[in-house]
């Protein structure tokens, strides 16, 4: 068996015990390369997990598309979780509809509005969450396991592609003429909300065009919490 059948067999099999021993699960698609991935084994083995984004009302049109993209290749309907307005209309009025340039806690409470309050509502009254993380995106995530507890949100979040690389990724995708988001075609490896994500220069690091203006350690949108701090700080190097 090639690596990337193994890969592939692996994720299929932790995928599968998912669906069986911690239903109901949900998928939290951020609609980017990683993320097709797992949902074309999820859809393609018809497993019982729901999917869903967080349209943060901020995201690329590109990003956007990727939702039409799934429908009219799988026939499904990715859930879409929207901020509460009231709450996005007093962070605007408070401090302008740009203000996460301006400092860490400003962006974190932009975060916090726009994703991290729509998670919860997303999240509630599942036993586990599936993310498409891997631990080569990032400083902050070099210590990712395929399982943890996630205590924030009193579940389990499983992160599949832990194991996988960007090229692996690629190869997956191509190999099964998935649908991906538009933008990975002009330099966005990784990509969040239009303001905050911004293309990458060949052999920068994968994340560098994320919240680009921060220290890397920072760069976390506080979806994924660990023992109440915002993710693992560690150094790739270290
Ligand atoms: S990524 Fe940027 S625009 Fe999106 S929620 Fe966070 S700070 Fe706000």
């Amino acid at each position: 068996m090639s690596y990337i059948t193994s890969l592939v067999a692996d994720t299929q099999q932790t995928l599968a015990r998912i669906a069986l021993e911690f239903s109901p699960a949900v998928f939290a698609s951020s609609l980017a390369a990683e993320d097709m991935v797992l949902t074309d084994l999820i859809l393609k083995a018809r497993l019982p997990i729901g999917i869903f984004s967080l349209e943060t009302g901020r995201l690329h049109p590109e990003t956007l598309a990727v939702v039409d993209q799934v429908k009219a290749r799988y026939g499904y309907d990715i859930a879409l979780f929207r901020p509460r307005v009231e709450a996005v209309d007093a962070y605007v009025a408070q401090n302008g509809l740009n203000a996460f340039y301006d400092s860490v806690e400003m962006r974190r409470e932009c975060c916090r509005v726009r994703k991290v309050e729509p998670l919860g509502r997303a999240l509630a009254g599942n036993k586990a969450w599936i993310t498409g993380q891997r631990r080569a995106q990032s400083s902050t995530r070099a210590e990712l396991a395929i399982e943890e507890d996630d205590p924030a949100h009193g579940m389990t979040k499983f992160n599949p592609l832990a194991d996988w690389s960007e090229d692996d990724i690629w190869h997956y995708l191509r190999a099964n003429d998935v649908p991906y988001n538009a933008l990975h075609d002009q330099g966005f490896p990784s990509i969040g909300c239009a303001p905050c994500t911004r293309a990458v220069k060949p052999g920068e690091d994968v994340r560098a065009g994320r919240w680009w203006w921060e220290n890397p350690d920072s760069k976390e949108c506080g979806l994924h919490l660990v023992d109440g701090k915002l993710i693992r700080i560690k150094s790739v190097a270290a």
